[in-house]
């Protein structure tokens, strides 16, 4: 079949897929407390979404990220990532998951046994009570009992912490100790603009350059040519022998390289993070029993894909775009 590949020569290998758009936490920066979810009959089904998953894996995608809102809190995701396992090893390199953690302890087995190797787990403190403040929940006892259990598992773990400049500015040096000595990658990650939340965003915009450099005063950071088709750039830290990443979705400097897009737990797909443009999926998949107008669509789709995106900081104090990271996946 032929591949997905969009005007600017860039081939679809990486498929980030939101499962749901709940979630038992309500980190500040990404839901507001009283979020109004999605109705049920909106998502897709387990088997829509192995469908949607098994057209893009026909089209040359090599990794499937799970992701949601929270992917352990959707009913159903163990038997989806059992179906999705049949393409290991034919086409597909690797199914990862992006959780927060509250429920890994019980997920971990599964987890592995549904062919998962790696998965990322959002900490953003390591104290329980500036934890309980982020995330609105007080769950860090279970996220590090999931984190435990992860490694028990045999699941490689890397860690996602978003710099808040007010809440954990000060514990990043400690996070970043804590992930490296027991073995973890970490990532920090900025703020992004999506979805109206509670707060103002401008007062915990925390830009990582000014982190960077400012590690780089007590640290030596070795740049790594490392790149994953994503938004990522990573260095060494000498100092913990650590890899640690830097995801700056404001700045335009991987856009170039862009393997990825995004689909919704409704079936909209995502051509690019910070632009509106999505086509629906759903429809056809419920009107159709063979994928040949998907495949149609997809190829209309790629044409729509945007050279770059254009987040601003100024624009933070308003989104750049209404959907929340919940709905889009993180
Ligand atoms: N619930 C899972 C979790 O927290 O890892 C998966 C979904 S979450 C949307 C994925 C990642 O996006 C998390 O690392 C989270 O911290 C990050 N995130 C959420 N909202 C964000 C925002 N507005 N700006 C930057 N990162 C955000
Ligand atoms: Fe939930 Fe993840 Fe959003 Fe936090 S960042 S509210 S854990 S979806």
């Amino acid at each position: 079949m032929k591949p997905l590949v969009d005007p600017f020569g860039r081939a679809i290998t990486y498929l980030r897929v939101s499962v749901t758009d709940r979630c038992d936490l309500r980190c500040i920066y990404c839901m507001s407390e009283r979020m109004r979810f999605l109705p049920r009959a909106e998502l897709l089904t387990i088997e829509e979404l192995d469908r949607l998953c098994s057209a893009f894996v026909r089209r040359g995608v090599r990794r499937l990220r799970f992701t949601g809102g929270e992917p352990l809190v959707r009913r159903g995701f163990l038997d989806l990532l059992n179906l999705v396992k049949r393409h290991l090893n034919a086409g597909l390199d690797e199914i990862t998951v992006t959780t927060n953690g509250v429920q890994l302890a019980d997920f971990a087995e599964p987890l592995f046994a549904a062919g998962v190797r790696r998965v990322n787990v959002s900490i953003d403190s390591l104290d329980r009570d500036t934890f309980k403040h982020i995330a609105r929940r007080d769950c860090l006892p279970q996220v590090l009992a999931g984190i435990d259990a992860a490694e028990r598992a045999g699941l490689k773990i890397k860690i996602n912490t978003v710099a808040l400049k007010r809440d954990n500015a000060h514990e990043i040096p400690d996070l970043i100790k804590w992930a490296h000595g027991r073995g973890f990658d970490m990532t920090l990650i900025e703020t992004m603009p999506l979805g109206e939340i509670d707060e103002d965003r401008t007062d915990q915009f925390l830009s990582l350059t000014s982190v960077r450099e400012d590690m780089a005063s007590y640290w030596r950071l070795t740049d790594l040519p490392d790149r994953t088709g994503g938004p990522a750039r990573y260095v060494r830290v000498e100092e913990t022998g650590g890899r640690l990443g830097f995801i700056t979705p404001l700045s335009h400097n991987f856009c170039e390289a862009c393997s990825r897009v995004r689909l919704t737990c409704t079936g909209k797909l995502y051509l690019c993070l910070g632009h509106e443009t999505s086509v629906d999926l759903r429809e056809t998949l419920r009107a159709e029993a063979n994928d040949t107008r998907l495949d149609a669509i997809l190829d209309d789709a790629m044409t729509l894909r945007p050279k770059g995106h254009d987040f601003q900081v100024e624009r933070l104090r308003t989104p750049a775009t209404v959907r929340h990271m919940s709905v889009t996946g993180g």
